[in-house]
């Protein structure tokens, strides 16, 4: 195994660079002052070159095949070939798309994103419109380079979602709205629910304190992590011992930092739940962005916005806010926070209609690639599709095709692992209910031990060992499917809404 450790150790270096770089991109969205954006860019790109060059490397395309020979005779699950299999993937990709493409992508998106910025500031469309044309014809460079079977589509999902294919989201997705649309039709037939009383003022330091401890409740490691502030929450991580979150609080309306730390915790204990074992290897991170959002809506919403939850931590809640919540009981607080509307911000909507804003997007990412639609027409279809499928036409580009920063990073094909996060979070939740006996009564409890340890054991210490669709063959003994999340959202809906 002389060589496979020898491999290990620059798997490592690599590893090493790939952190520091996420270190310094988490202090630019944190702590960085604004005069630092220049520098720091520069640090980033050459750290990005570094990482690119390191892993493209003649020397570790000859230890891989080297290494790949000692480890044959090994069990295909074990990590030493799965480390072998994934690292040759990982690296033919970046081998196939040239040097000088990744520098224009980089130039490209970061003068989009700052064009991005001042557009939505002054809704203005057509000042972004030459800087998302340039970065979709660099993006759909990048997909012939990656090659593809079907669509260029692919190539770019398979960044985000490895080995999945534009036309199985669309098999998924057509049902799942055929479905959904019905329901949010009969949703908006009924009475809405008042939610009022989480447009109160909550201090943002007892905000803080809560969603801290509620995370704490569900297992996030605070010696292994932490959380701070930032414009727009996310989490990253620099090893599986020091993993980062961060949340926004909004004064007067609680359910932005409480549910967005919760969901980003859930991404966090996913990251803090990887195998030691795979530390300094490109394994120890999430295997899709699907499978990581499916960690992220189990905590947000199976248990955070569920019924026995709240029998839970209502009572604390209400301690906390005496004056905000003491004469609203607990049955009032969970239709609150479980309140549907048509809307038309994606990061603002609720469980059900979320997954509309993120079909729109995909349905537009898809005529974009194939060049049925132009960027210059994509306003004009935003709207028309928000129209048809919410109801609604934003007022404005700010409010519509302007609202997301996605696109400006180059990131097409992102968008659908969102609503493939809820659809996998049922599939898992479910197996994880049946394997655990009463998880509500676990959850009703406090007693999170149980899902926790069950989600280490299933989905987290694996990393990247097993792909999405591996992990789910393993756990459910099938593939995706829609209909869970859709029994799910019928009957949890059809209880508060009286359908
Ligand atoms: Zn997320």
């Amino acid at each position: 195994m002389e060589k496979f450790t020898r491999l290990r150790e620059r798997l490592g270096h690599i590893a090493d660079v790939q952190a520091a770089q996420a270190v310094l991109s988490w202090d630019q969205e944190t702590y960085m002052p604004a005069g630092g954006g220049e520098a720091r860019a520069h640090q980033l790109a050459t750290l990005g070159r570094l990482g690119h060059e390191m892993l493209t490397d003649d020397e570790i395309g000859t230890l891989l095949e080297a290494a790949a020979a000692e480890v044959a005779g090994l069990d295909p699950d074990s990590d030493e070939t799965r480390i072998v299999q994934v690292t040759r993937r990982d690296r033919d990709k970046a081998v196939r798309v040239p040097a000088s493409l990744v520098s224009d992508l980089a130039r490209a998106t970061a003068l989009a994103q700052q064009a991005w910025a001042q557009a939505r500031t002054q809704n203005d469309f057509a000042s972004f419109r030459p800087h998302l044309e340039r970065v979709l014809e660099l993006t759909l460079q990048k997909a012939e380079a990656l090659g593809y079977e079907e669509s260029p589509y692919d190539a770019l999902l398979d960044e985000y979602e490895p080995d999945m294919k534009a036309s199985e989201v669309t098999a998924v997705f057509t049902h799942l709205r055929a479905e959904l649309v019905p329901l949010v039709e009969a949703i908006a037939e009924r009475p809405a629910l008042d939610d009022a009383c989480l447009r109160r003022d909550f201090s943002t330091a007892a905000q803080w304190a809560f969603g801290e401890a509620v995370i704490a409740d569900f297992g996030f490691d605070f010696e292994r992590g932490r959380q701070d502030r930032s414009a727009h929450p996310f989490s990253t991580n620099f090893a599986t011992t020091d993993v980062r979150i961060t949340t926004r609080v909004v004064e007067n309306f609680l359910p932005s930092a409480l549910f967005g730390t919760l969901h980003e915790a859930g991404h966090a204990m996913y990251e803090q739940g990887v195998d030691r074992g795979l530390d300094r290897t490109g394994l120890a991170a999430g295997t899709s962005l699907g499978i990581h959002e499916s960690q992220s809506r189990l905590w947000e919403n199976l248990v955070g916005r569920s019924e026995p939850f709240w029998e839970h931590y209502y009572p604390k809640l209400q301690g906390e806010f005496p004056d905000q919540l003491g004469a609203i009981d607990r049955a009032a607080f969970h239709r609150a926070v479980n309140r549907v509307e048509p809307s038309l911000i994606r990061v603002e909507a609720d469980e059900i209609t979320y997954n509309l804003h993120v079909m729109i997007r995909f349905e537009l990412e898809l005529e974009l690639v194939a060049g049925t639609l132009a960027v210059a027409d994509l306003p004009a279809a935003w709207n028309a599709k928000y129209e048809e499928a919410l109801g609604l036409t934003p007022p404005t580009d700010a409010d519509g095709v302007l609202q997301d920063i996605h696109w400006s990073f180059g990131l097409i094909g992102y968008f659908p692992t969102y609503t493939l996060g809820n659809l996998v979070s049922v599939q898992l939740f479910n197996q994880a209910a049946q394997d655990l006996g009463d998880l509500e009564g676990q959850i009703g409890n406090g007693e999170f031990a149980p899902l926790r340890a069950w989600l280490q054991e299933h989905v987290h210490r694996h990393g990247r060992k097993f792909s999405a669709q591996e992990l789910l063959q393993r756990i459910t003994g099938g593939g995706l499917d829609a209909e869970p999340w859709l029994d799910y959202a019928r009957g949890k809906f059809g209880a508060l809404y009286g359908i």
